[in-house]
């Protein structure tokens, strides 16, 4: 085997990443912090005008960006984009399920229409692409998915009971991954982030009171800017992470580590 030093080890020269759910906020962040490191972005969101513009702005700024309008949660639609973007793009050597949606009322109340939305974009879609990319990962005995969990992976809140069961659940699909393919050289991972201010966070930012609570709990004292995901997302989607398989990261100014 090569062995890689230094930078190289991160370096995504070569590499196309589809990035799910990244016209905005965390996924785009993710998509910009691959290019940078080398790769070929393919952004994917629902509205067509958001993910054409954001890719065309990379582009305009030096970067390799394509885009793909689909939506993660109808499978036969995904299955066909997937083997569009292998066929007109080329090769996807890195996945990323970012996409992703809350929704915030009391378990008692919470609507089961609002509890199907949830499962299928936070959980389902997560089966839809990563097997629609993983069957043509599997003949290149090569290939990085990295599954966007959350700190609900681990602990709940009041009024989001569903989306923690969504992600913790997206925990364990990580580790499925990993069981069931990393014989054909895949490498299946998480990074959960703390809080994070975007658009699926607005409400939370605005609101003083949780605002305060959440510096006070987090060690780090503050929110994370999203830009501080993307190291964790180059070390998983390069050959510095060859041998990591499984595991989830914990990007969370230390949130998870104290009560
Ligand atoms: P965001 O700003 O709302 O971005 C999510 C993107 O996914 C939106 O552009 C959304 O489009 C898109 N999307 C939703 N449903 C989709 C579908 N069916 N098909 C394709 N795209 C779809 O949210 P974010 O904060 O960046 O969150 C990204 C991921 O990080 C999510 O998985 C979230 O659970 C996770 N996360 C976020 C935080 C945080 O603090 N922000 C913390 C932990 C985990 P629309 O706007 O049209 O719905």
């Amino acid at each position: 085997m090569e062995m890689q030093t230094g930078t190289d080890l991160f370096n995504l020269q070569g590499r196309r990443a589809l990035v799910t759910g990244s016209g905005q906020g965390i996924g785009l962040a993710l998509a910009y912090g691959l290019a940078r490191a080398g790769a070929t972005v393919v952004l994917n969101d629902l509205d067509e005008a958001r993910v054409r513009n954001a890719a065309e702005k990379m582009v305009r700024e030096g970067f390799k960006a394509e885009y793909a309008v689909f939506d993660v949660t109808k499978q036969p639609a995904v299955a066909e984009a997937v083997d569009h973007i292998e066929k007109t793009f080329g090769a996807i050597d890195i996945l990323i399920n970012n996409a992703g949606i809350q929704r915030r009322a009391p378990l008692e109340d919470f609507a089961s229409e609002n509890w199907d939305a949830i499962v299928n974009v936070n959980l389902s879609s997560v089966f839809y692409v990563s097997q629609a990319v993983a069957r043509h990962m599997i003949p290149r005995q090569k290939g990085k998915i990295i599954n966007i969990c959350s700190v609900q992976s681990l602990l709940a809140r009041p009024t989001i009971a569903p989306y923690a069961a969504t992600k913790g659940a997206v925990a364990m699909l990580t580790k499925g991954m990993c069981t069931d393919w990393a014989k054909h050289g895949i490498q299946a991972n998480g990074i959960a982030p703390g809080y994070f201010i975007t658009e699926l966070t607005k409400p939370l930012v605005e609101n003083e009171e949780f605002s305060s609570w959440l510096c006070k709990r987090t060690p780090a004292n503050r929110w994370g800017n999203v830009e501080e995901l993307t190291g964790a997302a180059v070390f998983l989607a390069s050959n510095a992470s060859n041998f990591v398989n499984g595991q989830v990261i914990y990007v969370d100014g230390g949130l998870t580590s104290c009560v």
